[in-house]
């Protein structure tokens, strides 16, 4: 993509490059989304990236029979949209192959193995200085595209040191295959923790699933349309609080009444605490009828991890050959992202969505709004807008002082 570096110039030994328009760190669908909105708006843009390839998490850290959790009409990004003959939840061959002709269509091509490490606002020039393991990029604007799962979650738990067999994360399973007529603890119950214990039973293994806090699992549809779906068109006319009775309600009726399959309800609704805190409800795509005819094992909190399996919380002890860490991921961008409070120590934004995608000095972030696609697509827009008023604004100047170039060629940097 035509970024335009201005030079690359030796610094101290140090490589270093200037880059017109924003720099974006992370080539995942948000990443994309927003160098695809810019390009639209005539602004070039530079994505660093940390692995070899466009969407890395899809690509490299999901399982084989992984479906979009949602339907398609609310997992596209923007300006280019799914094949016509794409399924209702398209697979993640599927989304992958549309992430790379989206793409190739807006002629994106990130610097891969680019790990950004540091990132610093320069406040002498006003510039940002991002620092990847081999150079140093420079640019008036910085985008946050990292994503809310940059990183998997492991927790500690007792004795885990001690199991003998392989202890795996999510983002390492790749197939039930690997687990045949195995006993297996999955711990977590998200998503991840559900459609692996699922996948586990189809390969004849056995899941033992362990739930220590409550869960909302809905259907994935409810007569006929994505519950998802329906929640929204619900949300235009009625609150929160309302659609989410509705949903529960509905939910009784189908699934029945999960507290006694050992899977307790959380007294908010699924979607006002998707609101306060993120927790995704689960999906049901057939997990829960494994549940309730005893191939998949619900089991209350670890208490510790033996030598050879596990003992919980109410007092049983059983045998595993294996355990799967279905824990989740993190952001990792308090690591990296420096001279800003912008984001919490748990590297989310602290203004919520819709406010979530534009902080100082020139920085913005998109896809963390823990609404997932349609957040991205959300940011990237207003971001792209936004960079565009921007950067035609300091044409402008320029012109009209004739004194003070866009780009000054001498960058004068803080000491550190
Ligand atoms: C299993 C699963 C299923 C999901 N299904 C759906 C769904 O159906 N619908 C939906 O709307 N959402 C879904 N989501 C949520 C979300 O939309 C996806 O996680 C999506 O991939 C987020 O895109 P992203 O670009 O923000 O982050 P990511 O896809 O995680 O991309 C971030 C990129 O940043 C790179 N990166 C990270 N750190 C650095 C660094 N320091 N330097 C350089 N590069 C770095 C990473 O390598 C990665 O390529 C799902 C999430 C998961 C985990």
């Amino acid at each position: 993509m035509g970024y335009c570096k201005e030079e690359e110039e030796e610094e101290n030994q140090a490589k270093c490059l200037r880059v017109h328009g924003p720099i974006i760190v992370g080539a995942g669908p948000s990443g994309l989304a927003v160098s695809a909105c810019l390009k639209d708006n005539g602004v070039p843009s530079l994505i660093l990236e940390r692995s070899d390839c466009i969407a890395s998490s899809w690509q490299e850290r999901t399982y084989d029979r992984l479906k979009l959790h949602l339907p398609k009409q609310f997992c596209e990004l923007p300006l280019f949209g799914f094949p016509e003959n794409f399924p209702k939840y398209p697979t993640k061959h599927q989304f992958i192959s549309y992430l790379k002709s989206y793409a190739t269509h807006f002629s994106i091509e990130p610097r891969f193995i680019q790990v950004v490490q540091c990132a610093v606002f320069d406040q002498r020039s006003r510039l940002w200085r991002v620092q990847t393991q081999d150079c140093e990029y420079i640019s008036r604007w910085l985008i946050v595209a990292t994503g809310e799962n940059a990183e998997p979650a492991i927790p500690e738990i007792p004795g885990i040191e001690r199991f003998q067999g392989p202890v795996v994360h999510t983002s390492v399973y790749k197939s039930g295959s690997d687990f045949k007529n195995q006993r297996v603890l999955v711990v977590g119950c998200g998503n991840s923790g559900m459609e692996i214990s699922l996948d586990l039973c189809r390969h004849h293994a056995t899941p033992h699933m362990v739930v220590r806090n409550t869960v909302h699992i809905l259907p994935r549809e409810m007569f006929g349309f994505s519950t998802f779906g329906i929640a929204m068109a619900l949300l235009k006319w009625l609150p929160l609080r309302l659609v989410d009775k509705f949903l529960l309600m509905v939910t009784n009726f189908t699934l029945g009444n999960t507290d006694r399959l050992g899977l307790r309800r959380p007294k908010t609704g699924p979607l006002e605490l998707k609101n306060a805190t993120g927790k995704t409800p689960v999906l049901d795509v057939g997990a829960l009828s494994h549940i309730k005819s005893d191939k998949i094992k619900v089991m209350k909190g670890v208490r510790e991890i033996t030598k050879n399996g596990a003992k919980f919380m109410d007092g049983q002890e059983r045998e595993f050959d294996s355990i799967i860490l279905a824990t989740g991921y993190k952001s990792n961008v308090p690591c990296w992202l420096k001279s800003s409070d912008f984001f919490t120590e748990e590297g989310m934004p602290k203004t919520p969505f819709p406010n979530s995608w534009k902080g100082e000095n020139g920085l913005y972030t998109v896809g963390f709004t823990r609404k997932g696609l349609l957040g991205t697509s959300s940011d990237a827009v207003k971001i792209a807008r936004d960079i565009a008023a921007d950067q035609w604004r300091r044409i402008k100047d320029c012109k009209n002082t004739c004194d003070s170039p866009y780009y000054p060629t001498k960058i004068a940097f803080t000491k550190s």
